[in-house]
């Protein structure tokens, strides 16, 4: 299961070691430049508080709350300019803002963007103003300020991509692609919504399954591309005669299921009724008349969507088995003792 992004930014534990990688990144450069010939001689205050805040975010980050976490980023901002105001020379220290700025963002979307815009915007120009006047120009300012929008940008452009790829994932793993209509997925999930919903209110609900009879025949002596096209056919009527509020889904094959909200099972019947008309009325050269078989069950109790499923497909069996093209509606004492 891929996680979208509002699991990940609410997964503590992903920020936290996330932020105790940074750190620990921030602080062995700090530590590796000591060592570094030409360097300039700099302050190890900021060093020794990313070193401390990694160790400490690694082993009690995950229990931090996101307010919390939320003050890492301008905490890092603070860091990075108090290094560049203690630092002689114009040093090239400012890089870091953009990992604040990269962090805040994946995490806390636009409004911890702006948040981090602006904290580097006062961070960097206070370091500037505490600089001897010979390092600190209007440019140094403006180079950082442009590096940290871009970065800014970029993360949020490319979550707002992935976002959208995931939304069309989780959409196209829920579709039937030959039919548009919901498969076997999405029908249970829709399903079991909608009957958990019959249990707090008490309204009604019916559920038909609807099968083309002989279909095998249809696909021996017209093809699987006119199969295919009848298929699509019938999709298109059940989608056309349902209300919005039905759930029309093709389970697999040539079986299709439709569950109707605050229907009962004469309106199920009617319906099934209207798609069959549909079907002789679409039939012609170049589309096989097809019939159906279908089954009904209706209740108001609330009900597992399987044993449900299970109840409508008894009711096709004995549609098939009665001579096809017909409805069998179970209810009454059959649905009981079915349940
Ligand atoms: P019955 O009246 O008992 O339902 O008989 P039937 O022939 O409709 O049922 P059966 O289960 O024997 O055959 C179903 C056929 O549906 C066989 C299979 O090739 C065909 N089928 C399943 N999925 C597709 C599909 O996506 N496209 C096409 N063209 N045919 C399909
Ligand atoms: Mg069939
Ligand atoms: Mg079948």
């Amino acid at each position: 299961m891929v996680s979208s992004l509002a699991d990940i930014r609410a997964n503590r534990r992903i920020m936290a070691y996330t932020a105790a990688a940074i750190f620990g990144i921030a602080g062995f450069d700090g530590v590796i430049e000591g060592f570094l010939p030409g360097d300039p001689p700099y302050s190890l205050l900021p060093v020794a508080v990313v070193c401390v805040m990694a160790a400490l975010m690694a082993a009690v980050g995950p229990r931090v709350p996101r307010r919390g976490m939320a003050l890492l980023g301008p905490l890092g901002v603070a860091l990075i300019a108090y290094s560049l105001a203690t630092t002689p020379g114009p040093g090239d220290a400012a890089i870091l803002y953009a990992l604040p700025a990269f962090w805040t963002t994946f995490f806390f979307g636009r409004r911890g963007a702006a948040a981090i815009v602006t904290c580097t915007a006062i961070g960097q120009a206070v370091a500037l103003l505490l600089m001897p006047a010979a390092d600190s120009y209007p440019g140094r300012w403006l180079d950082v300020m442009v590096s940290v929008c871009g970065v800014v940008l970029v993360v949020l452009v490319l979550e707002r991509r992935n976002e959208m790829l995931l939304a069309r994932l989780a959409s196209e793993a829920r579709t039937d692609p030959l039919t548009g209509l919901l498969n076997r997925r999405g029908f249970d999930e829709l399903a079991a919504r909608e009957l958990a919903h019959l249990g707090r209110d008490g309204s009604r609900i019916a559920l038909a399954t609807l099968d083309i009879d002989h279909f095998k025949q249809v696909n021996d002596e017209w093809g699987h591309i006119v199969g295919d096209r009848v298929l699509a056919n019938l999709a298109r009527m059940l989608a056309g005669e349902a209300r919005v509020i039905d759930v029309a889904a093709r389970l697999g094959g040539e079986e299709f299921v439709v569950l109707m909200p605050g229907n009962d099972a004469a309106g199920a019947e009617s319906f099934i009724e209207r798609v069959r008309a549909g079907l002789e009325a679409s039939a012609g050269d170049d589309m096989p008349l097809v019939r159906i078989s279908a089954g009904v069950v209706a209740t108001s109790e609330p009900l597992d969507p399987q044993l449900m499923l299970e109840c409508v497909d008894r009711a096709l069996y004995a549609a098939k088995r009665g001579g096809r093209d017909r409805t069998v509606v179970l209810g009454g004492r059959d649905f009981e003792l079915a349940a």
